[in-house]
């Protein structure tokens, strides 16, 4: 089953009310269903702007910060996208309706199988999962891009400030994994990076090695 007509309706208004404006990312945000990547007993809450616990004890991020941090990665169609942390599937299904291709990296391999299934179900071929620790970024398919990192590192990882391309942009949530978190925005310059504050989130932590499921 699908959403229904007025489940889109409002779920786009609420995007737009949270200042996800930009008409290709609610089009691919209209396009993707959330509630094909949320299961069991929260899946009536899919359409609602709110994370929502799903396995190996993670969480698919909310809906409007979805929007806002895919407006902020600025992709084009010919962009060669990275993601740290698979978790649903959801955010990298929605960067594959902007990019050329999406790479994205989750630490379960649960996660990692459930969301390959997934992508190959909504017919998403551009996007290539990866079981392996994302903070080493994906040397073998550098450089990338644009870069959105869905769980909180205390700093931008070092390997994967190098594997950005120059002129390409990584979208991060910064901070304690405990406490509220800044979403920045990082662009690689042929001298340096520019880092940018966006807005307070707050995301699973980061965590190296791979997961145990
Ligand atoms: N983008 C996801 C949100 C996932 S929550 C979605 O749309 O649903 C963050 C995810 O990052 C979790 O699944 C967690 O397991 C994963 N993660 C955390 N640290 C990681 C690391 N070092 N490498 C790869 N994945 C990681």
């Amino acid at each position: 089953m699908s959403w229904s007509a007025e489940q889109t309706m409002q779920f786009l208004f609420s995007l737009r009310s949270h200042g996800v404006t930009d008409p290709r990312v609610l089009t691919a945000m209209e396009k993707i269903d959330r509630g094909r990547f949320v299961q069991g007993v929260f899946a009536d809450r899919a359409y609602e702007d709110c994370p929502l616990p799903i396995i190996c004890g993670q969480t698919i991020s909310q809906p409007s910060i979805v929007g806002l941090m895919t407006q902020a990665l600025e992709v084009s169609p010919r962009d060669k996208v990275m993601e740290l942390g698979t978790g649903s599937g959801y955010q990298a299904a929605i960067l594959s309706q902007l990019a050329r291709r999406v790479y994205t990296v989750e630490r379960y391999k649960r996660l990692q199988t459930q969301a390959q299934a997934l992508f190959d179900d909504l017919g998403l071929t551009n996007i290539i999962t990866f079981l392996a620790d994302g903070s080493h970024g994906l040397p073998d398919h550098a450089p990338f891009d644009r870069i959105l990192v869905t769980a909180a590192a205390e700093d931008p990882p070092g390997p994967l400030l190098a594997q950005l391309r120059i002129g390409g942009i990584m979208v991060l949530p910064v901070g304690q994994s405990d406490a509220v978190q800044t979403l920045i925005r990082v662009r690689r310059t042929e001298t340096g990076y520019e880092y940018e504050e966006l807005c307070p989130v707050r995301f699973v932590p980061l965590v190296e090695g791979l997961g145990r499921e």
